[in-house]
C-alpha cells in the first residue's frame, strides 16, 4: 500500500507532538502493513530526524513547493500506476492558516471523490492502523491504545448525510446496526435523524425511545451544534457522509464540524464516505 503523509508544524514539532507519538505507537503494526509513505518535507523530516519509518518512506516536497498538490494528483491515480496513493494521512492544526489553502481542501476532496482514507486526527490514525491488522487477521494486539478507541459503548457517534447521500446513510446504519446501537449515544442533524429513527423503528428499536437525538438540520445549524459536542469531547466519532459533487450553501457549518474534529483530534475520529465507514464497520465487527 501507498499512503500520503503530511503533519502541519503543530503535530510535527517537539518530541511529544501528534507525528512521533502516532508513529512511535504504530511503527511495529505499520511494518507488518508494508505501507511506504509519499511525505511532504516537514513529516518527512522529523521522521527522517527520528529513525522512524526507514526504508519506508519518501518525501514529495515542501508545502511551498507543491507537496500537498502532488498527494492530490497521487490520490487521483498520479501520472504512473506506482505512484498511486490508497490514502492519506494529514495531521491538521486548524488554525493554521495553510489548513484552508485550496491544495489542502482539494487534498481531502479528491480522497472522499475517490472513497479512500483522508485520516487527519491521532485517534484516528491509531485506530486506522489497529483496524487493518484486524482486517489483516492479526487482532489490534501491537496497537496498545486500540482497546480504548474502540470501547464504543463509552462513546457518542455523530451520523449526518447530505441529500445525495441520505440513501447510502440509512443503508449504512441498517447493515451495521448492530455495531452502531453499541455507542453510549447517537446524535444526527435534523433530516438525516428524522431517517434514521424512522429506520430503527421499523426494525423494532422501542417506540419510546429515539435512536439517535436529532439536532437542528444542517443548514440551520445541526452541524455547528454537533461540533460543540465534539469540542467538550461528547462525541468521539463523526460519521458524515459529504457530497462533493454539489455547491454547498452551508459550506462553513461543513468545516466547522471538520475543524472541531481537528481541534479534539487526541480522541475524535471521522469517516467522510460511505467506503470508509463501511471499512471501519466491519473491522470493528470483526474485533469484538
Ligand atoms: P440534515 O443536515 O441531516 O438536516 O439534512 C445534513 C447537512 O446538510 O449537514
Amino acid at each position: 500500500m501507498n499512503f500520503g503523509l503530511a503533519a502541519h508544524r503543530l503535530h510535527r514539532m517537539g518530541t511529544e507532538c501528534t507525528l512521533l507519538r502516532w508513529a512511535r505507537v504504530c511503527e511495529p503494526a505499520l511494518r507488518q502493513l508494508g505501507i511506504t509513505w509519499h511525505a511532504t518535507g516537514g513529516a518527512h523530516d522529523t521522521l527522517v530526524v527520528n529513525d522512524l519509518f526507514r526504508g519506508q518512506l519518501m518525501s514529495v516536497g515542501y508545502g511551498r513547493d507543491g507537496g500537498l498538490m502532488r498527494l492530490a494528483s497521487r490520490i487521483a491515480g498520479g501520472l504512473t500506476p506506482e505512484a498511486e496513493l490508497d490514502g492519506v494521512f494529514f495531521f491538521i492544526d486548524p488554525v493554521n492558516p495553510t489548513s484552508i489553502f485550496p491544495e489542502a481542501q482539494a487534498l481531502k476532496r479528491q480522497c472522499v471523490i475517490h472513497g479512500k482514507p483522508f485520516v487527519a486526527t491521532f485517534a484516528g490514525a491509531v485506530e486506522w492502523v489497529a483496524l487493518e491488522l484486524v482486517r489483516a487477521g492479526v487482532g489490534t494486539g501491537p496497537v496498545p491504545m486500540a482497546a480504548q478507541l474502540l470501547a464504543l459503548e463509552s462513546q457518542v457517534v455523530a451520523l449526518i448525510a447530505h441529500d445525495a447521500l441520505k440513501e447510502d446513510m440509512v443503508d449504512f446504519a441498517m447493515k451495521h446496526f448492530d455495531t452502531l446501537s453499541r455507542f453510549a449515544g447517537r446524535v444526527a442533524t435534523g433530516t438525516t435523524g428524522s431517517r434514521l429513527n424512522a429506520m430503527a423503528w421499523a426494525r423494532g428499536w422501542p417506540a419510546s425511545q429515539p435512536w439517535v437525538t436529532c439536532y437542528q438540520s444542517g443548514p440551520l445549524g445541526g452541524d455547528s451544534q454537533i461540533a460543540e459536542l465534539v469540542l467538550d469531547r461528547r462525541c468521539q466519532k463523526v460519521i458524515f457522509f459529504e457530497d462533493p459533487h454539489v455547491a454547498r450553501q452551508h459550506e462553513a457549518d461543513i468545516q466547522l464540524l471538520d475543524r472541531a474534529v481537528y481541534s479534539a483530534g487526541d480522541v475524535t475520529t471521522c469517516f467522510n464516505t460511505p467506503a470508509m465507514a463501511g471499512r471501519w464497520a466491519e473491522a470493528v465487527a470483526k474485533s469484538s
